[in-house]
């Protein structure tokens, strides 16, 4: 848990749904400002993904501004990220690097193109060598990059890494990044076209923008590469690629940070509601916590959130340390994004929807994060493609992933069993490029890297010690995804499984409080709902309306007569 109490910060206090979209846009560029000049990395930091930058990436301040967040993945992990590596062979990009570092300029990294999303290997935008450097151009509209903020309106000068296909003498030579100023703090530069996009339906906003290249004239510096002369087409495309968008990969490894620290707040929030809202009885009130369907998606959201909260820094730690193999880190990266992501979105909107209307609004959190979470699904590689690959590269045995054993846990037993499941249609197959492949096997892809997730996080809980009533409630949540396998191959029929649920539950119950209590997210919380108080001082701060208007007789006729 990070010490630096950001959440004190006056911006950080600052409450999002009383700001227009553009006040909100501003604010994520000041925070994300904050957030880097506190925690002042260095490019070897970022490089080398040292504890200090997992400790920004994981801060729970992340998940309060999901609009900042995603400036700093781009800013830190891809733009400085991606120069990083050169630094050494590339002292010209020192200075550039430094302003980087310290939010003077904003760094922005455009790969995908409106044409071109997950398949941005296939990129058009060209950087054409020329005797005085390149010429940076967007031969159509389906050429221009989709996403990245690059609007000129926030008063912030803007820096992009481009991914273009480098031309020389008309030939391709494989697509290379590219430093582009975009914009100083008041206008786009000469070339650079920038069309603002709407905002992404109930999210905190930022500036996603198009960008367009108007034949833009780049010095030979520009190119991001350790020896600037060496424009030989690479031998193996496909891995070259790959190599360029690096940073992507550990990308993926990011991004589902901020998620935890969400789901802790919506078990934290739907819990302390669940406590103090109560319904009238003839005796005595009854707080809604006493339902078992008001106690179910609390307890949950607070077991996926503890088991998470405890797997996510082993799995970082197993990737950067443990293992040597760079698709196995890239696996593992996967894994953890796919099963963390798809945990939040079960759990968090039930938690909202048993919050009644007041779970439906932006101030109480839960919903607005519901929606942010969706641009992390696609956002620095996609859950359900990186899961296809990897499932199909597991099935065809190039490399494994550590799988507990059989006999660690039912989840254990269940990825394994996916896992053979598969296997053995593969062996029936005999082509994984077959129609039947892609019809009877790809489809398992998500549902079968998640059971390894499952599988995984549950194991860590039980070495960590998580209690048994947190780690039951886990695995009934877990068997709750596909209760037809255990029904089937470890003999937990239906019934079994609710009985096995509600004493999870029992169990877990008298230690509520304790539980929330320990996700030490309270301090980041500013739902209004945790607590009748709050909510009392929260609705004063609301504007209201009040008059002296007097309803004349004709009027109450009127009325009368349209009645
Ligand atoms: C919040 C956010 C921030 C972003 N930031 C950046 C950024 O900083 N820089 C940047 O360059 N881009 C950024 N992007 C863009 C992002 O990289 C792309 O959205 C992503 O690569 C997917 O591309 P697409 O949206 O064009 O989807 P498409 O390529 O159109 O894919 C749509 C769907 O088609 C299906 N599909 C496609 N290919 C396959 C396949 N091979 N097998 C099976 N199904 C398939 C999948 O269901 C997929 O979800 C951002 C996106 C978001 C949401």
């Amino acid at each position: 848990m990070s010490s630096n109490r950001l959440y004190e910060h006056a911006i950080f206090k600052i409450r999002n749904e009383h700001l227009s979209k553009d006040e909100s846009v501003s604010l994520a560029y000041q925070r994300a400002k904050l957030v880097v000049r506190t925690y002042r990395l260095t490019a070897a930091d970022v490089e080398h993904c040292s504890p200090k930058f997992w400790s920004m990436m994981t801060d729970p301040i992340c998940s309060l501004d999901i609009a900042m967040f995603t400036i700093l993945a781009a800013h830190v992990g891809l733009t400085i990220g991606t120069l990083s590596r050169h630094l050494k062979t590339r002292p010209d990009l020192r200075p550039l690097v430094d302003r980087l570092l310290r939010f003077d300029t904003v760094g922005i990294y455009l790969l995908t193109e409106r044409g071109h999303g997950l398949d941005a290997f296939n990129i058009e935008t060209t950087a054409t060598k020329t005797k005085d450097g390149f010429i940076l151009h967007t031969p159509r509209e389906e050429a221009t990059k989709f996403m990245p903020a690059s609007t000129p309106s926030f008063g912030i000068p803007k820096v992009a890494l481009v991914n273009a296909k480098l031309i020389v003498d008309s030939q391709d030579r494989g697509a290379r990044f590219f430093i582009v100023p975009i914009c100083n703090e008041h206008e786009m530069y000469r070339g650079v076209i920038s069309t603002r996009l709407p905002t992404r339906s109930g999210t905190n906003p930022l500036d996603f923008s198009i960008t367009q290249f108007n034949n833009v004239q780049l010095p030979p510096t520009a190119l991001v590469a350790s020896d600037i002369t060496d424009f030989a087409p690479p031998k193996r495309p496909l891995e070259a690629w790959w190599d360029e968008v690096w940073r992507i990969q550990l990308g993926t490894m990011a991004v589902p940070a901020p998620w935890i620290n969400a789901l802790k707040a919506t078990a934290f929030i739907g819990g302390r509601y669940s406590m103090h809202r109560s319904i009238i009885g003839k005796v005595s009130n009854t707080p809604i916590i006493s339902f078992r369907t008001q106690q179910w998606p609390v307890l949950n959201a607070t077991a996926v959130a503890m088991v998470m909260d405890n797997w996510f820094p082993r799995s970082i730690k197993f990737a950067m340390t443990d293992t040597t193999d760079d698709r196995v880190r890239h696996a593992m990266s996967v894994i953890v994004k796919a099963t963390v992501c798809r945990h939040f979105q079960r759990c968090v909107p039930e938690m909202a929807e048993r919050c009644g209307a007041q779970g439906t609004f932006e101030h109480n959190y839960m919903a607005k994060i519901e929606n942010d979470g969706k641009g992390v699904i696609i956002a620095e590689g996609d859950i359900l493609t990186l899961c296809i690959r990897l499932f199909s590269e597991l099935l065809l045995g190039r490399y494994t992933v550590p799988m507990p054993s059989a006999s660690n846990s039912l989840l254990a037993q269940h990825a394994l069993g996916l896992m053979e499941e598969n296997t053995e249609i593969l062996r029936s197959l005999g082509d994984h490029r077959s129609e039947s492949f892609n019809s009877l096997v790809l489809p398992q892809s998500q549902v079968v890297i998640e059971a390894i997730g499952h599988a995984m996080a549950y194991a860590a809980a039980g070495e960590a010690k998580i209690p048994q009533p947190i780690l039951d409630i886990y695995e009934c949540s877990v068997i709750r995804q596909d209760p037809a396998w255990y029904s089937e191959n470890v003999g937990l029929n239906r019934m079994a499984q609710r009985r096995r649920e509600d004493a999870a539950v029992k169990a877990a119950l008298p230690n509520l409080n304790a539980y929330l209590d320990a996700l030490r997210i309270e301090d980041y919380v500013s739902a209004p709902i945790v607590s009748d108080e709050g909510w009392k001082n929260y609705v004063i701060s609301l504007p209201r309306h009040t008059g002296n208007a007097t309803v004349e007789p004709q009027q109450i006729q009127h009325t009368q007569a349209m009645l």
